[in-house]
């Protein structure tokens, strides 16, 4: 990395009404940061963002492989190269699944949120993370439980903010209650959203959606898995390149690559390229047209695609033209 500060290249994106500020694209850590990838690809890939002015970099305990790796990977560079640079940086964390063993090892519970937020914190070696989510909605702890732990974190000067992530439509209303209960703000929801994923758009039957709640209740979407995991891009219309997340991942399910998929992938491109733009930049330029997003999480595996997605701050403004067309192939 650079000695200078982080800079703040790119567009930066406010959560209303909160001091909590993203950058459009951010750095997500779930896969490529483990004991498969490479050290030095992965320091490149965070150095590379931090010097492009990304500073928000996503994680969650269990984010490696193996869990807890890509927290402890970049505790590593916190406590060498970056040492100078952690106020520069907004570090997320969460807690949801399965991290160890017993009923403790997962969920919602006050002892599993708690216990799971000390043990990032100590593979950080950091202090407090910056954003602390539940990482999923847990059917079988009461709500009160879970957002009480999040409450709890922020109390204890754990995190300076708290997030929920894939909570459905009313149990964001639910969770949002109890937070105001709490007299504390639920600050933002992380939810997977891309061009054939387009589940935050959907009211649900009291009329909600969680773009539509995060306007009327001013916390901030961070969208998950832009190109649904590589498909929303060129390199699968021929092939499944060897090192590939199709190729080498089992979150990358076969059924996503049917022929089907792979037509409407194809329409997709055509109307990037007409753009100008590649497919993988036309998918990210696709999310944030909507300003209720406060930032577009991607999982990059190189510096390289990287660059290339943050180009898509740049795109043109996509006409209500362009979106029909686009919405005739972008569909669930
Ligand atoms: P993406 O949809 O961005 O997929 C990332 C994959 O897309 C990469 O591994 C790479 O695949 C491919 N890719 C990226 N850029 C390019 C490019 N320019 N050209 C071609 N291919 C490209 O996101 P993820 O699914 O990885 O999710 C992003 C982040 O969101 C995660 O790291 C995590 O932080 C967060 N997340 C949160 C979840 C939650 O429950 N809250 C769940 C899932 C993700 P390849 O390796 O094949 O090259």
């Amino acid at each position: 990395m650079t000695t200078e500060p982080v800079l703040s290249q790119q567009p930066i994106r406010s959560v209303p009404h909160s001091g909590l500020r993203f950058p459009a694209i951010s750095l997500g850590l779930w896969q490529n940061f483990g004991a498969s990838a490479a050290s030095e690809d992965a320091t490149a890939l965070i150095t590379t963002a931090l010097d492009l002015g990304v500073f928000h970099l996503d994680l969650a305990n269990n984010y490696g492989p193996p869990p807890g790796a890509a927290e402890s990977f970049v505790g590593t560079l916190l406590r060498g190269s970056l040492r100078a640079h952690r106020d520069e940086m907004l570090l997320a964390t969460k807690a949801g699944y399965r991290m160890w063993p017993g009923p403790y090892g997962e969920g919602g519970s006050r002892k599993y949120l708690l216990s799971s937020l000390d043990a990032s914190l100590s593979r950080l070696g950091t202090d407090v993370v910056d954003i602390f989510y539940s990482h999923r909605y847990d059917p079988t702890t009461p709500l009160e439980e879970t957002i009480g732990a999040l409450a709890t974190a922020l109390a204890q000067g754990k995190a300076h903010y708290v997030g929920i992530s894939s909570y459905s439509p009313q149990r964001t209303r639910e969770a949002l209650a109890i937070a105001r209960d709490y007299g504390i703000p639920l600050s933002v929801h992380q939810s997977s959203y891309s061009l054939v994923n387009r589940w935050i758009e959907e009211p649900d039957a009291q009329g909600d959606s969680v773009l539509s709640l995060s306007n009327d209740h001013d916390f901030g979407v961070v969208a998950f898995s832009p190109l649904a995991q590589g498909l929303l891009t060129d390199k699968y219309l021929n092939h499944v390149p060897s090192d590939s997340r199709a190729a080498l991942s089992s979150s990358f399910r076969p059924e996503y690559l049917s022929e089907e998929n792979l037509r409407r992938v194809r329409e997709l491109d055509s109307i990037a390229q007409e753009l100008g733009l590649s497919l993988a930049q036309m998918a990210v330029a696709w999310i944030l047209r909507d300003p209720r997003v406060s930032s577009v999480l991607v999982g990059a595996r190189t510096p390289a695609q990287f660059r290339e997605l943050l180009h898509a701050t740049e795109a043109p403004v996509l006409t209500p033209d362009v979106l029909i067309r686009i919405d005739q192939w972008a569909t669930d």
